[in-house]
């Protein structure tokens, strides 16, 4: 069942220099789509490869691209989302480090496919270094006629920029993205009007994550039809997890959708079973936005159906008995971990990283921190408890852009999971704050935030 779309060349040394890559095939896929494909070819067969946008939505992305508006006369743009900051999640870092003519032959056959002269990659600002790995990348193709004017000859133009954001997670959302691009403040944008009727400079502006836009190469060079085989139902083709927590080999792995989730992170081929022997507790299987699992949820669903690395599996039972694939960063929980701490650290996280827009995020998710760090540090009562879950609810889908919900879903599950946790905290304050100080005397503590 193992199977390397994307990473299936990483390893060779010399990758990422634009001779080795094109000495391994390199840049077949873009030839093959401006020598003889026309655009909606190329987003016909981006749409039956059945490809879903792997940042963490799952939309289909020839669906995405077919929504774009094309106005006589005015420009389109391709962005792609490279704005990695989901906690859990550091799977592009690693494509566009290890092999990032990749990434730049995607931008070329999808910016063709989408009538786009201009494609730009918004990184965040802490991959500074890939930023360099990236630009020699766009020079390379450029110096042998890939990029610029009439590549091969066809009479299409293209340049890619890289622009590096500041810092902010709240700009991996597209239209907060778009916004930073213009130079203005990262906040979202209210939605209607979306980015592919009016998007960068009020332009029609397709945002893709890196690995969807890798993925049109190999989609293009084996047709849609023969991608959409790989893979299981829906959940077509590969798709890049990263891996943390405890487990003996984290790391980024390229798995075919359709693996069970035991062989994922039990089995020596990827994740190789838990640290020291210990027991698995839980596992956020999708970065921090998405609700955590615990170990009796998480290889069999609630039907007793074993769980499956699909969209479909994963989320199977709603957010009462399932999660989400999310943008696939898999974080590993043994039984020493406390689930307290570690929503109260997720929920900080949030509070820092909201724009301040809309109200029920803005107060909501600091109201929630300051009770989780009540609760975590034994000054807690069981009516927080309560509290907190009144405040998530108000929160998820009562604002403008879904890091509210990101907010809210993480404390609903754990609350939903792990009440007994909670309740430990309040009836046993000493024995808990001496358990996590334990746990983390050598790193950061947070300050007590105001007003707890
Ligand atoms: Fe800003 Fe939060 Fe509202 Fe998003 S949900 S627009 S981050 S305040």
């Amino acid at each position: 069942m193992s199977r390397k779309l994307l990473l299936d060349k990483a390893h060779i040394a010399g990758i990422e220099t634009f001779e080795v890559y094109r000495k391994e095939g390199g840049y077949r896929a873009a030839e093959k789509a401006l020598k003889s494909m026309t655009p909606d070819e190329i987003t016909e067969e981006v749409k039956k490869s059945g490809l879903r946008g792997r940042g963490g939505a799952g939309f289909p992305t020839g669906m995405k691209w077919s929504f774009l508006a094309k106005p006589e006369g005015v420009p389109r743009y391709l962005v792609c989302n490279a704005d990695e900051s989901e906690p859990g999640t550091f799977k592009d870092r690693f494509l566009m480090e290890k092999i990032p003519h990749l990434l730049v032959e995607g931008l070329i056959v999808s910016s063709f496919a989408l009538g786009a002269n201009t494609a730009y990659i918004y990184i965040r600002g802490e991959y500074a270094w890939i930023v360099h790995i990236l630009e020699k990348a766009i020079a390379e193709a450029k110096n042998n006629g890939f990029l610029g004017k009439n590549i091969l000859g066809t009479g299409f133009d293209l340049e890619i920029y890289v622009q590096r954001g500041a810092g902010a997670y709240i700009c991996g959302e597209e239209t907060a993205l778009l916004e930073s691009l213009e130079g203005k403040r990262g906040n979202p944008r209210i939605k209607p009007p979306f980015p592919a009727v009016k998007g960068l400079y009020d332009c029609p502006t397709v945002v893709n994550n890196v690995e969807s836009i890798a993925a049109s190469v190999p989609i293009i060079n084996m047709t849609g039809d023969e991608y959409a085989k790989i893979g299981l139902g829906r959940s077509t083709g590969t798709k890049l997890i990263s891996a943390s927590g405890n487990i003996n080999k984290p790391g980024v792995y390229e798995i075919v959708l359709g693996l069970s989730v035991e062989e994922f992170l039990m089995s020596d081929e990827y994740c190789g079973g838990m640290k020291n022997g210990k027991k698995l507790k839980a596992c956020v299987p999708g970065g921090s936005s998405v609700p955590i699992l615990p170990h009796d949820l998480l290889f069999k669903t609630a039907n007793g159906e074993t769980r499956l690395m699909t969209y479909e599996s994963l989320s199977d039972g709603g957010f009462a008995t399932g999660s989400m694939l999310g943008s696939g960063g898999f974080i590993v929980y043994d039984e020493d971990q406390c689930i307290v701490e570690n929503t109260y650290n997720f929920t900080r996280f949030y509070r820092h990283e909201s724009c301040g827009q809309c109200s029920p995020c803005r107060e909501g998710t600091g109201w929630m921190e300051k009770l989780l760090w009540r609760l975590e540090n034994g000054q807690g009562k069981i009516e927080d408890i309560d509290l907190l879950w009144d405040i998530q609810r108000k929160i998820e889908g009562n604002t403008i852009c879904p890091l509210g919900d990101a907010a809210s879903w993480p404390v609903a599950a754990a609350i939903r999971h792990f009440r007994e946790e909670f309740e430990w905290h309040v009836t046993h304050p000493k024995e808990a704050m001496e358990r996590n100080y334990g746990l983390r005397k050598n790193i950061y503590v947070a300050p007590t935030p105001a007003g707890a």
